[in-house]
């Protein structure tokens, strides 16, 4: 049947074929060899580079029993389930067991791995903006999704949950929490922030919002971490929709989120996993941006600059830094 050779061919190529240097095929206790990459969600080979040199290497001297699941196919396994809103039971059937991939996932849910690797890869990515690892300015803003019937009674407000997201002032994620959608945006934005401050390093000042969050309390609350809030408010007189100046970043980094299905309604039985999805959607869109890029004009197209293109040298296609070999511990 024509069915079965095609399943037959996959499966032959990707155990034999693709080499992985991944942690779990470097040191775990799994074959040579992973699946072949077939769906939109599957990390690119320049994507994986980027996040293998950053990934948390949490079992690193801990002992135990060595994993033996690939983490590049896990985590694509957890991606095409985030993108595509998928039931967990519905991973693809040349991905690992779905349990497997569901503990992986909340694994890294319980030690903040999604997290702590979408924070290095922000800071790399500003980095290579030319600006500070670290930001000073952010905006906030919240967003409303209804609930599906397994979100329990005791986290959903009357309709759903929220999302409240911190970004800075390019669209990259810098907190996420999930709240009630009965909660007001003003009440949940001091523990977004804290949450934020709390990790050594940080030099956020000032943080923008919308008129929401107008709120003594709230400002009080920032003050507390040396954060100043500034609300920025529609002119008066305007009716409808209005791009808002600064603020438009932050709607856009909601939309972002929205691409990923998974989002688009809330399925999770618990909030912490609203919140992972959260960073695992940004983390989708972070590594895409990170792998496309290039050099912008007009660094990509020297001659604009030097006619004479006496200075110029030759023009290269590889404008991407190549992947260390050595985990980043
Ligand atoms: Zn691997």
């Amino acid at each position: 049947m024509p069915y079965q050779f095609i399943i037959t061919e996959l499966a032959g190529a990707s155990s034999a074929t693709l080499v992985c240097d991944c942690y779990v095929h470097q040191f775990g206790a799994i074959a040579v060899g992973r699946r072949v990459s077939l769906y939109p969600t599957d990390m690119t080979d320049a994507e994986w580079a980027r996040v293998r040199v950053s990934m948390p290497a949490w079992l690193e001297g801990r002992g135990g029993r060595p994993e033996e699941h690939c983490h590049r196919e896990m985590i694509d396994a957890v991606r095409y389930v985030v993108d595509n809103g998928v039931k967990w039971r519905a991973v693809p059937a040349d991905s690992p067991w779905w349990r497997a991939v569901y503990d992986f996932f909340r694994r890294w849910c319980r030690h903040g791995c999604v997290r702590e690797l979408y924070q290095r890869l922000r800071r790399v990515e500003r980095e290579r903006q030319g600006r500070e690892a670290e930001p000073t300015a952010g905006i906030i803003d919240a967003q409303s999704v209804d609930g599906a019937d397994t979100v329990g009674a005791g986290s959903r407000g009357c309709d759903g949950r929220k999302r409240h997201i911190l970004t800075d002032t390019g669209g990259l994620l810098l907190e996420a929490t999930v709240t009630p959608a009965n909660v007001h945006d003003s009440k949940a934005a001091p523990a977004l922030v804290e949450a934020f401050m709390t990790e050594p390093g940080r030099l956020l000042k000032l943080v923008r919002a919308d008129s929401a969050y107008q709120c003594e309390a709230l400002a009080t609350a920032f003050a507390a971490h040396g954060v100043k809030a500034e609300i920025v408010r529609r002119s008066d007189g305007s009716r409808g929709f209005v791009v808002l100046a600064r603020r438009w970043v932050v709607e856009r980094t909601l939309g972002w989120l929205s691409r990923a299905r998974r989002l688009n309604r809330d399925h999770e039985r618990r909030p912490d996993h609203h919140v992972q999805m959260v960073w695992w959607a940004g983390l989708v869109t972070l590594t895409r941006r990170m792998a496309r890029q290039r050099l912008h004009w007009p660094e990509y197209r020297p001659h604009r600059l030097d006619p004479a293109g006496l200075n110029t040298p030759p023009r290269s296609r590889t404008s991407q830094p190549r992947a260390s070999s050595a985990y980043a511990g």
